[in-house]
């Protein structure tokens, strides 16, 4: 059944009345054309939802979501919170970790082929999604499913997997982790191979929960620019032994302009805390979002692109990985994030940048890289 045309709301009329509000300025073109959104890490879908009925197609398309790099954590069967923060509970059974992959995998494939998502493969799939497709990106948050194996990487990549996290949150042959005590110095040699296998494949490299010595050592390696998905950036560097988890996985702003000044991207997370930090001081910063708090993490974010610059800043809220420590947990709370960056009048082409166009231009870089 279709609703009939009330008399004078004719096509000529809707379209007239959309050119005066084009004369209205920034305020309405934003109404009509809101800035296309990429998250370079969101679980959604993958632990607090079911997926089948997680809504995030529909929530991608109603919030212009152009790219959302869609991580699946390879060690998600093999951790648990604690009052401090993730750890290792158990050991992985051999083939389990590349089995659980490899499973999940598939289930979120069908989930984007039923709900006709675009999964993005290549550099012109990027700009597809600009364009005006929805996107996703398939991610992994740490390489626990190569099980120590290099030459696991092409099966999965096969699949789709253009995004990859060296390390997360278990003991791995590939390196150290920001949570716990190093062991390998950085990246092991599998490590370093790892990622140029990443740029020779054409896979981006994620180093999000590396700590600065596996940066460094992949800053030296990487033939092309990298990001570092999903965290946060403070004067002083985090610890494995710092007193919680968010505190552990913070970037110096030392290690953040190096990554930067690499070509790449730091990815801002969307983590709240139930009592934030004092406002923003240059040199004493806390993390200041609190629970909620959209037009907190716009602040923040505006933060780092004065720090780092316009071109190295992006958005990766680990919706669904942070718990009920959210300040955004659906991408409608994402666009107030956007909004909130519009209201503060910086220039278009900034929020642009820090919105999607960064996540896109270091992706197409690593998937123009690959043979
Ligand atoms: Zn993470």
């Amino acid at each position: 059944m279709t609703m009939p045309t009330p008399p004078g709301i004719g096509r000529r009329t809707l379209l007239g009345a959309a050119l005066p509000a084009l004369a209205l300025g920034p305020f309405a073109a934003r109404a009509q054309a809101p800035v296309p959104i990429a998250d370079m890490h969101s679980h959604y879908g993958l632990i607090n939802r079911t997926l089948r009925d997680s809504g995030l197609a529909e929530d991608l398309r109603a919030q212009r979501v152009a790219l959302v790099a869609w991580s699946l954590p390879s060690d998600l069967r093999w951790i648990r919170a604690t009052p401090s923060g993730i750890e290792q509970f158990r050991e992985p059974e051999p083939g389990s970790l590349s089995s659980f992959f490899l499973q999940t995998m598939s289930r979120m494939r069908a989930y984007l082929a039923e709900n006709g998502l675009k999964t993005v493969l290549t550099g012109a799939d990027v700009d597809a999604c600009i364009a005006g497709d929805a996107g996703v990106v398939l991610a992994s948050e740490g390489t626990d499913f190569l099980e120590g194996r290099l030459d696991n990487l092409d099966k999965f990549r096969d699949l789709g997997l253009r995004h990859v996290q060296l390390v997360h949150y278990i003991r791995n042959p590939v390196g150290d982790f920001q949570t716990a005590p190093p062991s390998h110095g950085g990246l092991s040699e599998l490590g370093k191979q790892l990622v140029q296998a990443c740029n020779a494949k054409g896979m981006l490299v994620d180093l999000a929960h590396s700590p600065g010595p596996s940066l460094d050592q992949a800053l030296a390696i990487s033939k092309v620019p990298m990001v570092f998905s999903h965290g946060w950036v403070d004067r002083s560097e985090g610890s494995w032994s710092g007193a919680a988890g968010y505190l552990r996985r913070r970037l110096s702003l030392e290690q953040a302009k190096k990554i930067a000044a690499g070509g790449g991207v730091v990815g801002l997370w969307g983590f709240a805390l139930g009592s934030p930090g004092p406002s923003r001081t240059p040199g004493r910063g806390n993390w200041t979002v609190s629970r909620g708090d959209t037009r907190g993490y716009a602040r923040e974010l505006a933060n780092l692109i004065g720090w780092l610059g316009a071109d190295h800043v992006a958005i990766g809220t680990d919706i669904e990985g942070v718990g009920s420590s959210w300040s955004v947990n659906d991408y409608s709370h994402v666009r107030k994030v956007v909004e909130a960056l519009q209201d503060m009048k910086l220039p278009g082409s900034v929020v642009e940048k820090v919105a999607f166009a960064n996540y896109a231009r270091v992706l197409k870089t690593a998937l123009a890289a690959g043979r």
